[in-house]
């Protein structure tokens, strides 16, 4: 039943689970306990680049900041020219992206949100984001009707999963702390975005995602609210490398969530190279890993390349 198409777990090529005790209160939710973990649905999380996620269960599919378009912003070579203009590929999209019930923005920045208007007109897919995040999807003529507003704090339940949403920020760069495009919140609709630098970040959304046992913890940046997330339990918790100017940014995430069972790397490629070839490394996932080998001795970290999957159950 559990199809692993790839584990590649870092370095040793065995399983990065070490010794030691069980930290805290264990590390499944309370309903998967109750459940019983062999009656757990399971749940396959194949990775579309960058933040991008698809999670699927028999009965439903979410996208996390599904963005497959992929056009060169020179991210990693000096920096994004804000003036690149935003592209959007509907046949690479429909290659990549299938079917979705709930698409996840965890903010507005284009290698999260481009392609969310296109994916939600296609797939009829609820999507929830703070208001700049669905006003700036508005400007891109997403569909209106099925845009939710979040802010952090809901619990909502759909056909199959739950999600959680949380308050979070995002991750800082340089001596003053700036937030890339922070530009200002939008209160209504603006002009329709045209280059990246149109599309702020406009808040910045941490989720929790459970099938009913099997869960996700997924932040679009590298960044921890600790206080928002605590007791928090998922499965399987999303880790990108960076948070260089917070403090233990691994070892508090991990703390906060439970020291959770599987650890996933995730938005460490360059999303200048090609999906379709194996993710060319932007940041340390390698550095990544081994502070959560110390860290959360526990955890299996399982790396996930370009259009792999991982079943988790
Ligand atoms: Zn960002």
């Amino acid at each position: 039943m559990t199809r692993r198409r790839l584990w590649i777990t870092a370095g040793t090529g065995a399983a990065l689970v070490a010794g030691g005790k069980l930290v805290g209160d264990g590390a499944l939710t309370a309903s998967a306990e109750e459940a019983g973990q062999e009656d757990r649905p399971p749940v396959e999380a194949r990775w579309l680049g960058t933040n991008a996620w698809e999670l699927k269960s028999e009965h439903a599919t979410v996208l996390i900041d599904p963005w497959v378009s992929r056009f060169p912003t020179g991210a990693y070579k000096g920096g994004a020219d804000p003036e690149t203009d935003i592209e959007v590929y509907p046949e690479v999209i429909d290659e990549h992206v299938a079917a979705a019930d709930c698409v996840l923005v965890t903010h507005g920045h284009w290698d999260h949100i481009a392609d969310v208007p296109y994916v939600a007109s296609r797939t009829g897919a609820t999507v929830l984001g703070t208001e700049t995040h669905l006003n700036l999807l508005r400007a891109m003529d997403a569909p209106e009707a099925q845009l939710g507003q979040v802010s952090g704090g809901e619990l909502y339940r759909f056909d199959g999963f739950t999600v959680e949403v949380f308050r979070s920020s995002h991750s800082a760069s340089g001596e003053h702390k700036r937030i890339l495009f922070s530009g200002s919140r939008l209160g209504e609709v603006p002009k329709r975005p045209k280059r990246i630098g149109d599309l702020v970040e406009g808040g910045s959304l941490t989720y929790l995602v459970d099938f009913g046992g099997v869960s996700f913890f997924n932040a679009g940046s590298a960044n921890v609210l600790g206080r928002e997330i605590e007791g928090v339990r998922p499965t399987v918790l999303f880790l990108q490398p960076g948070g260089g100017h917070t403090p233990d940014y691994v070892e508090r995430l991990l703390e906060a969530t439970g020291h959770p069972p599987y650890v996933v790397p995730t938005h460490w490629d360059d999303f200048d190279e090609p999906l379709t070839e194996p993710a060319v490394p932007a940041g340390d996932w390698e550095a990544v890993r081994d502070r959560v080998a110390a860290a959360s001795p526990e955890s299996e970290f399982i790396l996930i390349d370009h259009l792999e999957s991982h079943v988790f159950n």
